[in-house]
């Protein structure tokens, strides 16, 4: 195994696309392995299509909750996707309500979310939830744990990640009790708001992402995120913690394993 792992990336959106073999490279040079994670169902047969390739890069399917509404999800076909031995996720898939959301399209998102959850207990893979509240709230938190949490109490299997996590100690507490874990990424970097929640949150619960090609970390912020980059914030969960950057990408690695079964 590698020494490091980026739970979340894009390497099948254009912009890290034509320069795939480069951000492998670097992937390499770094020891970095990563789960390439789709937001529909064509970059979900890319992420699968990269991950057949490399035996350190794995696959996450489904259909974002708010950046493909064109598309209808359809139920059979991510099931067949999400069969392929090299997904080891399902999503990413979520609330976001930090666009306008009414009612309607809320309504909507949670009907689409709990498609997902029923795909991934049919597939026995965990969730790759993208939860995005509105501005000064954490309204998508709430609803997403309503609904898992009402599916765990039948379904005590259910495991799942919160990715980029932007929620407070209430939410991540509420996290935890269900047996899911939390990954951070760039922004840590910059800002120390989420210092208070990463102290809070046991290592064993904490996970290292990159969601290139967005949000690079401190020293390459404005560059092109890429995964080899998660390095940066494996450092940054240590000096937080308290700990040291080896040990953090050792628990990473373990809760990576534990939880995607990779
Ligand atoms: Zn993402």
């Amino acid at each position: 195994m590698t020494k490091y792992i980026d739970i979340h990336s894009h390497l099948n959106l254009e912009q890290l696309n034509p320069d795939h073999e480069a951000v492998i490279a670097r992937m390499v040079e770094h020891d970095v392995a990563t789960i390439v994670i789709g937001v529909d169902y064509e970059t979900s047969q890319e992420a699968i299509a990269v991950a057949e390739k490399y035996d350190f890069i794995w696959a996450g399917v489904g259909l974002h909750p708010a950046d493909n509404l064109n598309e209808v999800f359809d139920f059979e076909k991510y099931k067949a996707l999400a069969q392929n031995k090299k997904v080891v996720c399902i999503g990413e898939c979520g609330l976001d309500y930090f666009r306008e959301a009414n009612e309607e399209i809320k309504q909507k998102q949670k009907i689409l979310f709990k498609q997902h959850i029923e795909l991934g207990l049919q597939v026995g893979k965990p969730l790759m939830i993208h939860a995005r509240p509105s501005k000064g709230s954490q309204d998508a938190y709430e609803d997403a744990l309503e609904i898992l949490e009402s599916y765990k109490k039948e379904h005590n299997n259910l495991l799942g990640n919160f990715h980029f996590f932007v929620g407070d100690i209430t939410i991540a507490t509420r996290a935890l009790a269900i047996g899911f874990t939390m990954s951070f990424d760039g922004p840590i970097t910059f800002t120390n708001d989420y210092d208070e929640v990463i102290k809070f949150i046991p290592m064993e619960s904490i996970m290292s992402e990159t969601d290139a090609p967005f949000a690079a970390p401190v020293p390459y912020r404005g560059k092109t995120c890429e995964p080899y980059m998660v390095k940066e914030v494996v450092k940054k969960i240590a000096e937080i913690k308290g700990s040291n950057e080896d040990e953090v990408a050792k628990a990473v690695m373990t809760n990576a394993k534990r939880v995607f079964d990779i």
